[in-house]
């Protein structure tokens, strides 16, 4: 046990001389590094390159401009010589079941939400990811009194700064929209001075418009093309009269314009006749030698219909 001790004093003693000698040394080098000459042949000694060598973080490169909106969130337009027909469904999203069954039928066709539907977001999003293109329905101050455009609407006669709050309000409740057209609005479309203000605004986001044509009297067409906004407009209305025998009409309409322009851009509503009558006419297009189209297909190909 005695041994063990002694023996153990002994490495540690060895150890605490061999630690002070390495700190005494060290000490001495440090203390003699500022006067000791090189040691290592010159062609060892590694030199440092040039400041000017030393790589530069590149100057700031001007990005290419990010496409706008309506092109950013586009669906592709076919390719094809075929006549093009393009199906927007208004009012979306607030009768949740037609809109969910509007929303199965076969892609590419052009969604439009009202903003203040409950679950907006996620059912335009769902809709985006099955393929539709999307847009946003903003509501405007009808002529008729009796007809309720809905909250948080657009109307005329007020000051500029309450018609954008309300317009970014719109704006902002989803997103993946390539532009917006009219819910009602046969007043506020025909009114220069409320329309003005709101397509700078679509302008300044990117995104294009659709003229709904609710009035004869609309000035969006005029408005749009003094702001450079990408401008539609609707050719037919498929469901004004919601029989099946009326939109059944409407659709063979649509096919007539379509053959004789190349494009033709019809606007219907989740109601029962209308998606009956799309569930059957839809597959039988390849067959009628017409192709479905976003509506910016009608942006795109340069006829803006009226
Ligand atoms: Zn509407």
């Amino acid at each position: 046990m005695a041994l063990n001790r002694k023996l153990a004093f002994g490495v540690s003693g060895c150890a605490a001389v061999v630690v002070a000698g390495v700190a005494v040394f060290a000490t001495l080098s440090l203390w003699r590094e500022p006067v000791r000459p090189p040691t290592a042949p010159a062609s060892q000694i590694i030199e440092l390159p040039p400041v000017a060598a030393v790589p530069q973080v590149a100057a700031p490169v001007a990005l290419p401009a990010e496409p706008p909106a309506w092109r950013r969130f586009a669906v592709p337009t076919p390719v094809t010589d075929l006549p093009l027909v393009v199906i927007v469904i208004d009012d979306m999203g607030v009768d949740r079941h037609r809109s969910l069954r509007a929303a199965a039928l076969p892609a590419p066709l052009t969604l439009s939400y009202l903003p203040y539907a409950e679950h907006v977001a996620v059912d335009a999003a769902a809709a985006r990811a099955r393929g539709h293109e999307l847009l946003l329905h903003l509501p405007m101050e009808p002529v008729s009194r009796s007809e309720d455009p809905g909250p948080h609407a657009l109307f005329t006669g007020g000051s500029t700064d309450d018609l954008l709050q309300r317009l970014d309000w719109n704006l902002a409740r989803f997103d993946g929209y390539v532009g917006a057209n009219n819910h009602m609005g046969s007043r506020f479309t025909a009114d220069r001075a409320a329309m003005t203000p709101v397509l700078n605004r679509i302008a300044a986001r990117g995104l294009m418009w659709l003229d709904s044509r609710t009035t004869g009297a609309t000035v969006a067409p005029a408005v749009a093309a003094a702001q450079s906004v990408p401008l539609a407009t609707r050719d037919v209305f498929l469901d004004h009269d919601p029989s099946a025998a009326n939109v059944a009409a409407q659709l063979h309409l649509l096919e007539a314009i379509a053959r004789r322009k190349g494009i033709a851009v019809a606007i219907g509503h989740p109601r029962d006749a209308t998606l009956s009558a799309l569930e059957q006419w839809l597959p039988q297009l390849a067959a009628k030698g017409l192709v479905l189209a976003p509506l910016t297909a009608a942006v795109n190909y340069g006829d803006f219909g009226g």
